[in-house]
Formats: C-alpha cells, sequence, structure tokens
C-alpha cells in the first residue's frame, strides 16, 4: 500500500464515444487482468443497461500500470452512470476520484451532457485531461472538437491528448499523462487518520447482502471493524473488503486513496446511500463528507398488476427491486377504475422504465402503468403546504392557494442552422424561456433556457432529434419550483369520472391538450356495442368530448372459418390481452390508453 502510487480516476464521455473500447484497450495494454474476465463482468450487468447502452450501476475497475518512471501505478476507473436522471450518483462517483479523462468523439463533437458532467467534476475539484478519441476515423475533426472544448467547457486545450481507442494510438502517453497529472489521493486524508470513506455505489446480493462500493479518504477499515453510516447513525460490523480486479477480491483492509468494497451485513441498499459517509462506530470522524443528499423522486406514476389477483406479487417484485434501487419509492394506493396498486416515485423517465421492464422481464409480471407526472407544489387557501405526486391529489380550485411546478434550466448544443427550429419549439409550445446564446466551436451554438420539467421531460428529447437530423443534445438540471397556472382535467368516459386518464395542464394548453386526449383516447379505446362518449372536464364545465361509435365485435369472424388452430391461437392471444385491459362501468379500457396523455403530441 503506497497511496503516491494511487490514481483515481472517473472517464466522462457522450454515450458512443468510445469508453468501452478505451477501457478495453488500457487492460490490454496494462496485462493487468484478464481482458475476457473483464469482459464476463460487463456482461454481468443488467440486459437492460446493456441494451440500451447506458450504465446505472458506477462500475469501478482497478488497473497495475508500470509507467516510465519505473514506479507501477494502480488506476482506479470509476465509470459514472451515463443518463441525465442519475446525475446526483454521477457527482458521487465523481467525487470519489481525484481526476478526470474528458473523452470526446472527433468525429461527433462535445455534447451537452459531456459539458455537464465536466462541470460536475470541476465543481468536484477534479484535474481534467481533455482526450479527442478516434483519431484514426478519416471525417476525424481534431482541431474543431479541441475548438468546442474550449468554447462550451472554458478550459484550455492546448494539453489535450489524440488517441484511438480502436487502434491504440495515443493511449499509452494518455496513461502517462494520468500519472503525471492527475494528483495522488494523499492531500484528502492519510491511512493514520480516524475512518472516513465515501459510499458512490451500492448494489444488492442475495447471498452477501449489500456490496458498497467505497472510496476510502481517511483511515483503515477491515473485517470485524464497527462501521457506522453517518446519515442515519446504523452501525454494523464489517464481514469482508476488496477491490475491483474487476471482479470483487477479497483484501485485508482498504486503506486511504483506495477505492473497493465493503459487506457488512447490511440487509438493503436504501440503509447505504449513495454519497453518505461511513465512519468508524466506536471512533467516529464529526462531520459526513459534504455532497450529500436524499434523492428525492421527480416523477410519479401508477403501477398496477394485469390481473388484479397478482396485486402481492407486484407488492413483492417492488419490494425486491427496491433491495437494490433506494432512488424507488412507492406506496400503495387504490383507484377506483384500476383497484389495488401502488403510487410509485422515479428519478425520472429512464427509471421509470427500467423499473417496468425489470417488472415485466425479471418477475414476469403483467403490469398497467398509468400516465407519469412530474411532482407539482401547492399552498392551500388555509395555510397548508402540499406535494402533488398524483392529478387526483390536486386540490378543489375553491381551495386552491397557488401551485408550482418544478423548473430546469435547459442546455442544448445545436449545429446553428437548426436553432431557429429548435428555438421555435422551446419557447412556443414548451413554455420556454430563452435566456442566452453562445458559439461552441465552429458551425455550433450552445443554447440556454429555463423550462417547466413536465415540459420536456416526456417527448422533448425525441423532438430535439427530430428537429436537429440527430446532432443535437441535451442536458437539464433542476433550478427549483415556481408558480404556475396548472389545472386539473378529468376525463369522463362513458360519463363516469376516470381518475387513471386525469391529468394536470397549463392553463394556455388547456383546451389544445383537452381535445387531443378525447381524439386519442377514441383511438385507443376500442368499440363497444353502445355509443361511448368521451368527455374532458375543467373549471367545474366540459371542455372537449368525442364520441366512440357502437360496434358489434367478433374476433371470429376475421377467420372465415379458417383452420382451428388459427382460430385457437386468435382466442388465447385475446385472452392475453384481455389482462391488460381493465373494466370500468361498462367500457373495457386497454393498457395503453392510460398512457394516451403521453401520446398526444
Ligand atoms: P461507449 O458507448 O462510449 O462505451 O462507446 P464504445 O466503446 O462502445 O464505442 C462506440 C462505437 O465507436 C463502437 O462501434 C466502437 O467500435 C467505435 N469506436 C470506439 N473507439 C473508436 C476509435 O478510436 N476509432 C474508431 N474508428 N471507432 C471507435
Amino acid at each position: 500500500y503506497n497511496p503516491e502510487l494511487i490514481r483515481n480516476i472517473s472517464i466522462i464521455a457522450h454515450i458512443d464515444h468510445g469508453k468501452t473500447t478505451l477501457v478495453d484497450r488500457i487492460l490490454e495494454i496494462t496485462k493487468s487482468i484478464d481482458n475476457r474476465k473483464m469482459h464476463d463482468q460487463y456482461l454481468d450487468m443488467m440486459d437492460i443497461e446493456q441494451e440500451r447502452g447506458i450504465t446505472i450501476k458506477a462500475q469501478p475497475v482497478k488497473i497495475m500500470y508500470p509507467a516510465k518512471d519505473g514506479n507501477t501505478y494502480e488506476i482506479n476507473i470509476i465509470d459514472t452512470p451515463g443518463h441525465v436522471d442519475f446525475t446526483y450518483e454521477v457527482s458521487r462517483s465523481l467525487a470519489a476520484c481525484e481526476g478526470a479523462v474528458l473523452l470526446v468523439d472527433a468525429s461527433q463533437g462535445v455534447e451537452a451532457q459531456t459539458v455537464a458532467n465536466t462541470y460536475l467534476a470541476i465543481e468536484n475539484d477534479l484535474e481534467i485531461i481533455p482526450a479527442v478519441n478516434k483519431i484514426d476515423l478519416p471525417n476525424a475533426n481534431v482541431e474543431e472538437t479541441l475548438a468546442e472544448i474550449e468554447d462550451l467547457i472554458g478550459i484550455s486545450a492546448d494539453d489535450a491528448l489524440k488517441v484511438s481507442g480502436k487502434t491504440g494510438e495515443g493511449v499509452e502517453e494518455l496513461l502517462e499523462e494520468i500519472i503525471k497529472r492527475i494528483p495522488a489521493p494523499t492531500s484528502k486524508g492519510t491511512s493514520e487518520d480516524k475512518l472516513k470513506a465515501l459510499i458512490f455505489d451500492a448494489k444488492y446480493d442475495k447471498y452477501r447482502g449489500v456490496i458498497i462500493y467505497t472510496r476510502i479518504y481517511g483511515g483503515t477499515v477491515k473485517t470485524g471493524d464497527k462501521i457506522m453510516t453517518m446519515s442515519n447513525k446504523e452501525t454494523y460490523e464489517v464481514v469482508e473488503v476488496g477491490i475491483f480486479h474487476p471482479e470483487m477480491q477479497k483484501t485485508d483492509s482498504l486503506s486511504a486513496g483506495e477505492v473497493g468494497y465493503i459487506i457488512a451485513g447490511i440487509k438493503e441498499v436504501e440503509l447505504a446511500r449513495v454519497g453518505d459517509t461511513i465512519t468508524s462506530a466506536t471512533d467516529p470522524i464529526d462531520e459526513p463528507l459534504p455532497g450529500y443528499k436524499e434523492v428525492k423522486p421527480m416523477v410519479y406514476a401508477g403501477i398496477y398488476p394485469g390481473v388484479p389477483d397478482y396485486y402481492e406479487e407486484l407488492r413483492k417484485a417492488l419490494d425486491k427491486l427496491k433491495l437494490n434501487d433506494a432512488a424507488l419509492t412507492f406506496n400503495p394506493e387504490h383507484s377506483p377504475a384500476l383497484g389495488f396498486g401502488f403510487r410509485c416515485g422515479f428519478l425520472g423517465l429512464l427509471h421509470m422504465d427500467v423499473v417496468r421492464e425489470r417488472i415485466e422481464r425479471e418477475f414476469e409480471l403483467a403490469i398497467i402503468l398509468t400516465a407519469p407526472n412530474v411532482v407539482y407544489k401547492a399552498k392551500l387557501k388555509n395555510g397548508e403546504e402540499i406535494e402533488i405526486h398524483d392529478p387526483t391529489q390536486f386540490p378543489d380550485q375553491d381551495l386552491l392557494e397557488e401551485v408550482y411546478e418544478p423548473y430546469v434550466k435547459l442546455d442544448i448544443i445545436t449545429p446553428t442552422e437548426y436553432m431557429g427550429g429548435l428555438m421555435g419549439v422551446v419557447q412556443n409550445e414548451k413554455r420556454g424561456e430563452f435566456v442566452s446564446v453562445s458559439n461552441a466551436g465552429k458551425d455550433r451554438v450552445v443554447m440556454h433556457f429555463e423550462v417547466p420539467l413536465g415540459e420536456i421531460i416526456f417527448d422533448f428529447f425525441d423532438r430535439m432529434k427530430a428537429i436537429s437530423r440527430g446532432y443535437a443534445s441535451m442536458d437539464y438540471e433542476l433550478i427549483g419550483f415556481r408558480k404556475s397556472d396548472l389545472l386539473k382535467v378529468t376525463i369522463l368516459v362513458n360519463r363516469e369520472p376516470v381518475e387513471a386518464l386525469s391529468f394536470i395542464a397549463h392553463r394556455s394548453k388547456l383546451y389544445e391538450m383537452s381535445k387531443k386526449m378525447v381524439e386519442k383516447l377514441k383511438d385507443l379505446i376500442p368499440k363497444h356495442q353502445f355509443e361511448i362518449p368521451i368527455q374532458a372536464k375543467a373549471d367545474g364545465r366540459i371542455i372537449a368530448r368525442s364520441t366512440i361509435k357502437a360496434y358489434r365485435k367478433d374476433v371470429l369472424a376475421k377467420c372465415y372459418g379458417g383452420d382451428i388452430t388459427r382460430k385457437m391461437k386468435l382466442l388465447e392471444k385475446q385472452k392475453e390481452g384481455k389482462k391488460r385491459m381493465r373494466q370500468i362501468g361498462r367500457v373495457t379500457i386497454p393498457q395503453n390508453a392510460f398512457l394516451a396523455i403521453l401520446k398526444i403530441n
């Protein structure tokens, strides 16, 4: 153990800019571990992460690099989650490092999220090494990329490195620069200090309980030690400590400057929160590390069992997911339309989607997901302040003093030619306020806006990509709650209010959204043997209406007496489909109707 020879780094890169390839190349060059194991390690990750090309857990790897100065350095590379839903987790992973490589694809240029993450790194006092990647590509535009790094991030690109993770060119130089430019962790504490360790991630293992991913700032931790998590003062006895090689490898101890894991019989990740500080239970430090916060869900949606009998199964599935996902919240709720289910809180839409997919795949449960909404706040006339997680909680107009909605600072980087189009959408359709624009290299700009979170979270990303032919990128960050003129719209199907379809709208969009919603529902709800009116009600009156005409439905009619197996299959399919339907009064409403609000644009 020689902390002078440790370097803890992150690689900040946009998806597809070559982070995985570069890390693979580094592993190969350093021969410090079996390359194949690394792949297995990556393959161990959730399928969903794999398929979507995003990382949710902060996977670390330790490599040994014999440098030109004759010393062998230990470099810990901490991978960071790659999505705006997980900004807090990114900031905590960065807090575990002294430096970061800013990796930019020379054929793509700097993307908005990369800028945001680099700022997070700068806020955490990290030393940044800019590196332009994929220089082997014929359309690599190194000079322009360097200019963008200077313009967008405001750091000098004079000392930037030029690398190709693919050919290996420049990778050794990069490792040498990491050794030279990124400080050893020694200035932040020594092994003589009291124990002070940052939890930068945690994973639940069904045999061993919670595995804490940690960076030790001060002191030493070993098996048998009594430790304490500072936010909740819970104490545990350490069962095992070790490093990521990249597979978990047991060691005698972990000391100041090192990155590794701690297992201490902790039952769920909620008790080992990202950003919390671990200290000794017998000789604790006074002050935890800065930066800890409890992450709060920003998006809520209802999850109901596809078949009502499966309520208990759904609860078990959510309980299990929660063991490994501290950010997920859920509370039982009952809806007249959907029966018993749960109101769930998520960090964002991606988080919601991952949870939905895991329930369906890992637990094989069909679920009904209701339209997500952002969290609102309201002040009532009696002075009470409430949070609104669900349109049904929206107070009656006569009780209501003021409503507030979350706003974000939105940054978009785009080629100049799409600036007008994007500006139009953000200002005219998304209630955004333009703040400023500045140059980002040649023929690109970065635009800053302030926009309600609810306006950009649902379909804005796709709109932006369509307008800019895929070239623009965005990032956003919560800036607070602002007073807003919001109303609740109730949907009536066959004259019965269906709360699960109600939504909250800004007054300026009230009529447009209500009209689109009733039209969309008309398409999504199948015809019945009687006519069904669909109405939208707000401010005490009906403001939009559509009608589903009566129709006699007969599935078998389509088969024209064809062979029996085909008929059977069709019937079977219907049965499957029905699971996701809900009977409301006399009307059957399919699952996708509950998501109609997401599809009205
Ligand atoms: P990640 O999403 O940042 O981890 O990116 P990957 O490492 O998966 O790379 C994305 C794509 O870019 C893959 O098709 C790689 O083969 C390719 N790629 C990565 N590095 C280089 C490079 O240096 N040169 C070239 N030509 N292609 C690269």
